[in-house]
């Protein structure tokens, strides 16, 4: 597979016809943030006749505003004076610091202990699920501009959140019966080889492990590297693991991220879904809405529609969460129940599976169902769907009505009806 970074990047942009003022953007901003394109989502994926207004090319390229105009001004003065590679790194750090790498707070929060540990790289927030993080999984086949997990790939080592070996989440799992779903994530587990990839589920297809009902796999492979699922020399074999967590009861569910109906259209990506379908595992489909790549009703609708029809069950529509480059990405939240409702009104009821806009926050995933009244003042109607207080999940409650909010954080309570919560 071939990739493209740092100045290899550069050179693919320009030999694709990208004129000096973007390759200057591409340099400034891949000096901070971290960019990875493979051939692909090069050649296969991106309309280079509409770059750079092509979707695929706005997820995966720099654009200057991913940088605060500061920042963006510190890093070109750098580059532009010939500044040495130490001098950039160290700027670099400074600012990718800034940039709120770990929304939510889920480094400190929902880190579970083991024999009075805390295990980093595992996360039980909700009751019946847990998140693993293989460390062999700590990157992806290609990066997305608008990712939250970028802290996981710049290497700064306190932003790493990431398990070396199974036997914590064994032992973590043997002291919590009540999860029944284990989801691992990265970056992206399906970077891994298949053979690394068993070792970390094979443990839970053991007697012992019963109580695992649920294997998830939260990867982006199906849009960037569905050779993956198909020409891999290992593709088979992981077919086979799936086959064989079925067999032995499991439910296997592969979290696919797709951002954009054209990550749909390609032989590759259709063969790699039927392969994966016929061993039985299923795909619930997810991504975030993001300002210039997704942000118009007609790409939900397509998407969802095209998902169905390849045997997809779409999942979730995030809200983008509050880190790096939200000023760019960033929907206001009326914003989004605009183009949810406008994407499901066209579709059956096999295409409104989709959940959304919801939102990851720190309380818990917030269902955001709409726009009403209450008390006499203009409201957001909001509920959580997954909460770390289980008595929370499925009450309505409301939020005060603001054209400009965005995240969780921006929502302020209700005036006469107080504190922002479920009544
Ligand atoms: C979304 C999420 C899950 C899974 O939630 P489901 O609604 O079961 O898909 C689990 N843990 C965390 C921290 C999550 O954000
Ligand atoms: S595939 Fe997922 S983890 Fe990887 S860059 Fe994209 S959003 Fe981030």
């Amino acid at each position: 597979m071939k990739i493209y970074s740092s100045e290899r990047l550069a050179r693919l942009a320009a030999d694709r016809g990208m004129p000096d003022d973007y390759l200057r953007d591409l340099r400034v901003v891949s000096s901070v943030l971290p960019f990875k394109v493979n051939e692909y989502v090069a050649d296969e994926l991106i309309d280079w006749s509409a770059a750079p207004d092509d979707p695929i090319f706005r997820l995966t390229f720099p654009h200057r505003d991913m940088l605060p105009p500061h920042a963006y001004q510190r890093m070109a003065t750098l580059l532009d004076s010939g500044a040495d590679r130490k001098e950039i790194k160290a700027a670099a750090q400074e600012i990718q610091t800034s940039l709120n790498p770990h929304p939510g707070d889920q480094l400190a929060s929902n880190v579970p202990l083991v024999d009075g540990r805390r295990v980093e790289g595992l996360q039980h927030k909700y009751a019946e699920t847990m998140l693993v993080f293989p460390s062999q999984g700590q990157t992806c086949h290609s990066y997305c501009g608008y990712c939250f997990r970028w802290a996981q790939f710049v290497g700064i080592s306190e932003l790493r959140q990431a398990i070396r070996g199974p036997e914590a989440m064994e032992k973590y799992l043997a002291e919590h019966p009540e999860i029944t779903d284990v989801l691992f994530t990265g970056g992206d587990p399906m970077i891994m080889k298949t053979e690394v990839l068993r070792r970390w589920t094979d443990p839970l297809l053991t007697r012992e492990r019963d109580t695992v009902r649920t294997l998830r796999f939260g990867t982006k492979a199906l849009s960037y590297w569905p050779q993956r699922f198909t020409s891999d020399p290992d593709a088979d074999d992981l077919l086979r693991l799936f086959e064989e967590a079925i067999a032995a009861g499991k439910h296997v569910a592969v979290m696919a991220h797709f951002s954009h109906p054209n990550e749909l259209e390609t032989d590759e990506v259709r063969k790699a879904v039927s392969r994966i379908r016929s061993t039985g595992a299923v795909i619930r489909t997810q991504a975030p809405l993001i300002a210039h790549i997704n942000d118009a009703p007609g790409d939900w609708s397509r998407m969802w529609q095209r998902q169905v029809e390849m045997g997809m069950s779409p999942y979730y529509m995030f809200m983008e969460r509050d880190t790096g480059a939200q000023s760019y990405f960033g929907v206001p939240v009326v914003r989004a129940l605009e183009i949810y409702r406008a994407a499901v009104r066209g579709l059956s009821g096999l295409g409104r599976t989709a959940r959304g806009p919801v939102m990851s926050a720190a309380p818990g995933k917030v269902h955001v169902h709409g726009i009403a009244e209450a008390g006499g003042e203009k409201a957001f109607v909001l509920s959580f769907l997954q909460a770390r207080d289980p008595e929370l999940v499925g009450r309505p409650f409301f939020a005060a009505y603001d054209e400009s909010a965005e995240w969780w954080d921006d929502f302020k309570p209700l005036p006469g009806v107080g504190t922002l919560g479920p009544q």
